[in-house]
């Protein structure tokens, strides 16, 4: 029942989910699919809806209410799940994400809700990043750099002497077979840091694609079946058949377009949320509107989400 509204927009969205009791229904739903279980006493048996406040629930075998908030991102928030629900629809289905000052203005909230409710939802992008697996190959692993002086150079342009100073480094591991992406903040894209990143982010055995950093080669002997092919820019060659690496390029594109064009500055401290939130809506690309809304929903609540889940 409640993962099949097929809504594709806003208007459908506020369709489904009329009021509060929808919403609270919707989630108790995803929360708990076999049954609502207690978070207090874990039992299943004797519990009862409170009729008068929507997703309050009385458990007979402790005696205690509980929320379907309670042990949740929306835990601590007043705000009504409806509002949650819009700001999910509208984070996960804008291209570049959307600032804390336009959700504000959309849902009707101040700035400061706004930024709280898009923290939350980082943060559950965070947990569905750290939930799903490796990537299946074959991927093409990248670095990309924000911020700090080279900030006006052409987005497309890569910096000469990776790492410079004042600019955040960032790696990235895209999947030719799934799609899904991977982004962790990286201290320095040498060696000891881009090998371990891309073997954590990877299926074992997959072909690595890479363009000629000296960060990946060793890439094949430490990773036993790892085959590492080189893609060299600096000669100009681009694509030289199935050795490049357009898919990961795309994904820093589309960060680079969301941090000068909607967030303006990522700080250091709130970059891994950031790049969750770009992984998370990016691997969610094939969903419906309805099936991003439930992903984020659902990872909100804390459960492992896997993309089979998701999708069926
Ligand atoms: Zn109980």
């Amino acid at each position: 029942m409640s993962n099949n509204h097929g809504y594709n927009n806003v208007v459908g969205l506020l369709d489904a989910f009329p009021d509060e009791a929808a919403c609270a229904e919707h989630l108790a739903a995803l929360r708990w699919p076999d049954g609502v279980t207690c978070p207090l006493c874990q039992s299943t048996r004797k519990i009862g809806q409170v009729a008068t406040r929507p997703g309050l629930y009385k458990c007979w075998d402790c005696g205690k209410q509980f929320s379907v908030r309670k042990g949740t991102i929306y835990e601590e928030s007043r705000l009504p799940l409806r509002k949650w629900y819009l700001a999910a629809f509208l984070m996960t289905t804008s291209r570049k994400g959307i600032s804390s000052l336009q959700l504000a203005r959309e849902i009707g909230t101040t700035q400061k809700t706004a930024w709280f409710v898009l923290g939350r939802l980082r943060k559950a992008a965070e947990h569905a990043g750290s939930a799903a697996g490796t990537l299946p190959g074959p991927v093409e692993a990248d670095e990309s750099y924000f911020g700090g002086r080279q900030k006006n150079r052409h987005e497309s342009q890569k910096l000469p002497g990776r790492g410079t100073a004042n600019k955040m480094a960032v790696a990235g591991v895209v999947s030719r077979t799934s799609g899904h992406a991977v982004a962790r903040q990286i201290d320095q894209p040498d060696r000891a840091t881009l090998i371990p990143f891309v073997e954590g982010a990877t299926d074992p055995g997959a072909t690595v694609y890479t363009d000629e950093h000296s960060g990946y080669t060793g890439l094949p002997s430490l990773f036993n079946r790892l085959t590492h092919e080189t893609v060299n820019h600096s000669a100009g060659e681009y694509v030289r058949g199935k050795a490049h690496t357009n898919g990961v390029e795309s994904f820093w594109a589309l960060l680079k377009r969301g941090y000068h064009g909607v967030f303006h500055d990522f700080s250091q401290k709130h970059l891994p949320r950031y790049l969750a939130e770009f992984s998370h809506r990016w691997n969610m690309l094939p969903l419906s509107s309805a099936q991003r809304v439930d992903a984020i929903l659902k990872a909100g609540i804390g459960e492992r989400l896997t993309y089979e889940e998701l999708i069926s």
